[in-house]
């Protein structure tokens, strides 16, 4: 990758079917656009890299009186703490190359930023990489 910054994107957002349904959600020249502007892409799944199946059930995130984020399927299963754990080691893998650009999927439980409560990773990447530059808009206007 040499010199190029680093651009984390949405693996969904790149036309892969990582996503609870088995689908994706390609933005047509997403890659293209990114890779002129001189980026590395670095296509990024939280959930699928977590170790959860595709298809797999819708999640929802929720506060817990103790103030802490469950991230609950339908039947009540909380997989926050198995995605917070894959977060911290992606942090950390992360950080060897700290990327310039984040592209997250919006309405995510892991990838939403402007949600209330984030997205458990966009959460984790927004506090470990303050520097860098976070967009849901795909359509990047402010590229060239
Ligand atoms: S976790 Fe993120 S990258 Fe994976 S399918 Fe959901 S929105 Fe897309």
């Amino acid at each position: 990758m040499g010199d190029c910054p680093v651009a984390v994107v949405s693996a969904c957002l790149l036309g892969r079917c990582c996503r609870y349904d088995g689908g994706h959600k390609l933005v047509p020249g997403l890659r293209r656009r990114l890779e002129a502007a001189g980026y590395h892409i670095l296509a990024v799944c939280p959930e699928a890299e977590a170790g959860l199946p595709i298809p797999r059930p819708p999640m929802d995130l929720h506060l817990a009186p103790d103030g802490s984020v469950q991230c609950l399927d339908a039947d009540g299963h909380d997989h926050a703490p198995l995605l917070l754990d894959w977060c911290e080691r992606e942090v950390a893998c992360l950080s060897q190359n700290p990327p310039a650009l984040f592209v997250l999927k919006s309405k995510s439980p892991s990838c939403g930023l402007a949600q209330q409560p984030p997205g458990l990773f966009a959460a984790a990447v927004r506090q470990a990489f303050p520097s860098a530059r976070f967009t849901d808009d795909p359509a990047l206007p402010e590229l060239p």
